[in-house]
């Protein structure tokens, strides 16, 4: 290792930011509607609540609050890294826009609590030659209950 971080890439593109700088939390890429001033994630090109279609990117989060949460005894699809062969979580996130999210979370089932903030991490699930490829999932702050 030269300590110099891997570059990542997202799964799939549109759905979240991958910071140069791997010490800086992701971001949700969403929607304001510039009309009435909803949020929504993911992006869409009308306004679910006043059909305007005067809408624009938004960047959500990094934090958010858990709202509710369950944890899956089954491998995470995509990854080929061991500490996701045997669960994970999903839970579902207010994003302090207004959006609720449904995101896989990281961390043991023990480590999260209904009401806790969390904060978007990247997380590498298989390597695509000289890069990682990287899903958004929320965690406990740190100093929280992790
Ligand atoms: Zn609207």
């Amino acid at each position: 290792m030269s300590g110099t971080a891997r570059a990542r890439r997202p799964l799939k593109q549109g759905y979240f930011t991958v910071p140069e700088n791997p010490a800086e939390p992701p971001k949700l890429m969403g929607t304001v509607c510039k009309d009435c001033g909803e949020y929504f994630f993911p992006k869409r090109v009308v306004c679910a609540k006043c059909l305007s279609e005067n809408t624009a990117d938004a960047m959500l989060g990094p934090q958010g609050t858990l709202y509710s949460y369950t944890f899956v005894h089954f491998p995470l699809f995509g990854s080929t890294k061991v500490e996701h062969s045997t669960g994970y979580g999903v839970g579902q996130v207010d994003l302090p826009e207004g959006p609720r999210v449904q995101v896989p979370l990281a961390g043991k089932q023990e480590d999260f609590k209904v009401g806790m903030p969390l904060v978007a991490e990247l997380d590498p699930i298989r390597e695509d030659g000289d890069k990682d490829v990287v899903i958004l999932r929320f965690a406990p702050v740190a100093g929280g209950a992790k």
